[in-house]
């Protein structure tokens, strides 16, 4: 049974490959009933997703994930339940988009110098319009045949440390967590388990985070083994932190993590959701 809570994923604003409104179409298919759009630093895909939720009957949550910094490493905050209009959101966020372009062109440098063609203008036609992130340099590099998958693509080219790899010193947890609230919305720390930490590290990642003011956790996604729902669970309790869940969807060829595939939060943690300004539909 998929969840139908859904509060992870992108659509072409970012790194996703439908627009905004078939994101919400494809939800609706699999039995999403409250669905946030949270694309790579920009909320230019939220006008067209909540009025395709209004035509569907569907919850509606303002969302982003904001790439910011811990200890100089890339740290995912998803912002849920804002005041898309703020202007200390809007404006932090035009600020991060600047950092993506200029970061685009250097990485298209990079991989110019691999041999990969054209990079910067290919990535901005597959971008249409949208925030170019490193998972549009992957597919290039799949497309000219030079990586065999997009995982091939981290790893040699565009993961931390490899060849094309470009630091971004994006902002501080603290600043993004100052827009968020400023626009009376909610700060979830993302996918806890992708950023390579130890245990010990999380652990001091999730009190940062509790410290700065943050306000959640995302103890399952699609990809997050049933153990370890139950352990960011406990972490969550553990650090005075609610749960979040969501698939962190892109691509519905990507079979592993499909909308409102994230698994229910252990009955311990406490919902993020139960704090939105809009009570979401009760689950039936
Ligand atoms: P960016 O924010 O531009 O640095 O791009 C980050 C995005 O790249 C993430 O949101 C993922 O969608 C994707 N990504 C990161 N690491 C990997 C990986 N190892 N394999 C495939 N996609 C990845
Ligand atoms: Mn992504
Ligand atoms: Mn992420
Ligand atoms: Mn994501």
């Amino acid at each position: 049974m998929n969840n139908p809570i859904e509060l992870h994923c992108h659509s072409r604003a970012s790194d996703g490959v439908l627009g905004p409104a078939d994101v919400v179409r494809s939800a609706h298919a699999a039995g999403v009933r409250t669905l946030a759009l949270t694309d790579h630093d920009t909320l230019a895909g939220l006008d067209a997703a909540r009025a395709a939720a209004r035509q569907f009957g569907m919850h509606f949550v303002d969302g982003a994930e904001i790439s910011t910094r811990w200890r100089n490493r890339t740290i995912h905050v998803v912002a849920l339940d804002f005041d898309p209009t703020a202007a200390k959101l809007r404006d932090g966020l035009a600020m991060l988009q600047e950092k993506r372009c200029s970061r685009a062109t250097a990485i298209a440098e990079k991989l110019e110098a691999v041999g990969l063609h054209d990079a910067l203008a290919r990535a901005q036609a597959l971008a249409t319009g949208g925030q170019i992130t490193r998972t549009h340099f992957a597919r290039l590099l799949v497309e000219d045949r030079l990586c065999r998958n997009a995982r091939q693509a981290f790893t040699r080219f565009l993961g931390t440390g490899k060849s094309a790899s470009v630091q971004c010193d994006w902002v501080p947890i603290a600043d993004a967590l100052h827009w968020i609230h400023a626009a009376g919305g909610r700060a979830v720390l993302a996918h806890p388990l992708h950023y390579g930490l130890s245990t010990n590290q999380i652990g001091n990642l999730a009190r940062d985070f509790k410290l700065a003011g943050g306000d959640a956790i995302e103890v399952s996604t699609a990809t997050t083994a049933a153990a370890d729902v139950v352990r960011i669970g406990a972490l969550a309790a553990r650090c005075g932190l609610r749960g979040s869940a969501g698939s962190d969807f892109h691509d519905p060829a990507q079979g592993w993590r499909r909308l409102g595939s994230a698994s229910a939060l252990p009955v311990e943690v406490e919902p993020v959701w139960t704090s939105f300004r809009t009570p979401i539909p009760a689950i039936g």
